[in-house]
């Protein structure tokens, strides 16, 4: 799954380091960092985090690949 999150819109909380740690972390102060990719098995650490967010900055994005349309067979 993709991960897209808000840097604007980040106020540093930290609530998602705490909620998905495995995906993010503090880099100094108030740098985040995360996985931007994380993998599908991670899918409800992700959705913790996203619920965590007070400021709702962090949006779990599009697949990779949007599943091919299937034609015939
Ligand atoms: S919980 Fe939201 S505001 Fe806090 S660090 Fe994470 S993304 Fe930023």
């Amino acid at each position: 799954m993709r991960l897209i999150v808000d840097l604007v819109r980040c106020q540093s909380y930290g609530q998602c380091v705490y909620a998905a740690p495995t995906i993010f972390r503090f880099n100094g102060e108030e740098a985040l960092e995360f996985d931007y990719a994380p993998d599908d098995a991670l899918r409800e650490e992700v959705e913790r985090a996203v619920a965590a967010c007070p400021v709702q900055a962090i949006r779990i994005g599009l697949p990779d690949a949007a599943a091919p349309v299937e034609e015939g067979s």
